[in-house]
């Protein structure tokens, strides 16, 4: 994973397959490992990444990443590269709520108008009375039926944090990201790619904006997952959710152990002081 907090998730008592028991229970992940780890394992071994040849790929679950032609290929979804839930729950709440369908795209027309409002960690997406995202098409003054935002970095979380305390946040829906930029630029990402022309734009940069850069570019272009956007006929999005709700119902009814290991629960921390903290 992209980050050292995967490794606190996979040992939450919740990530284990009896979470009220811990002795004998077993987690359900075995062993979170970073992609510097991952290099580190190789340098010890003499092998550095760069000097490695290219080559294609092992797929898990081919048949989610077959093309018509047969050929398989990796794919992504639309939103950002933390996971793009603001994105899809924007589309699905338009469609769902308000009968606007803002189809599925990325980084080409038509998309949505996310607007940096204090800078590039945060962004702001609203959805207006005739249908479009962007504030420069149409009537200034026309409501917004839908607020989003996505916020990356602590230090905007906690500008978030303070709205909320102080009651004067008014998303609707806010994604957030520990780290600045998002999951791409994870704090266990490898630094030590190369500088290369054609992708990054400044030479003279910390090695890490040249690894996100570069680490974007390859998110960016690729192929996104045509089931995972609203392209789905409605007639299947319904089927989908009849299966789901008859899938929890017998779930429920039947196995309610496996139903709560499906699902998660905000649990309060105990607040310890500590420097890092006190401002919170
Ligand atoms: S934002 Fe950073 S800390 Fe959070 S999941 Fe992504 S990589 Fe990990």
């Amino acid at each position: 994973m992209p980050c050292y907090d995967k490794k606190l998730e996979a040992s939450r008592l919740d990530n284990r397959m009896s979470s009220d028991n811990l002795t004998g229970s077993i987690p359900e992940v075995d062993c979170v490992i970073t992609p510097i780890e991952v290099e580190k394992m190789f340098q010890l071994k003499h092998v550095n990444f760069n000097d490695l040849p290219s080559r294609s790929l092992n797929y898990l679950y081919e048949k989610f990443n077959m093309q018509a032609n047969g050929n398989l290929e990796l794919r992504s979804h639309s939103g950002s590269g933390a996971g793009g839930y603001a994105e899809n729950i924007f589309r699905f709440i338009a469609s769902e709520f308000y009968g606007k369908q803002l189809e599925s795209c990325k980084g080409e027309s038509p998309k949505l108008h996310w607007k940096a409002v204090r800078n590039n960690d945060y962004l702001e997406l609203k959805l207006y009375e005739n249908g479009s995202t962007d504030t420069n098409v149409g009537d200034k003054s026309m409501k917004s039926l839908l607020s989003f935002a996505i916020l990356n970095g602590f230090r905007n979380v906690q500008n978030l944090v303070s709205r909320v305390k102080r009651k004067t946040c008014s998303y609707d829906y806010v994604e957030v990201s520990a780290c600045p930029k998002g999951c791409l630029n994870g704090g266990a990402q490898i630094r030590d790619i190369p500088f290369n022309p054609s992708i990054n734009k400044t030479k003279n940069v910390d090695a890490s904006t040249i690894a996100f850069e570069q680490v974007e570019h390859l998110y960016e272009n690729l192929s996104i997952e045509p089931n995972f956007g609203l392209e789905i006929p409605t007639s299947t999005l319904e089927q989908i959710h009849n299966d789901n709700r008859d899938l929890y119902e017998s779930l429920r009814l039947n196995e309610p152990e496996i139903l709560n290991q499906m699902r998660t629960e905000f649990k309060v921390v105990e607040k310890t002081f500590n420097i890092l903290n006190s401002n919170w």
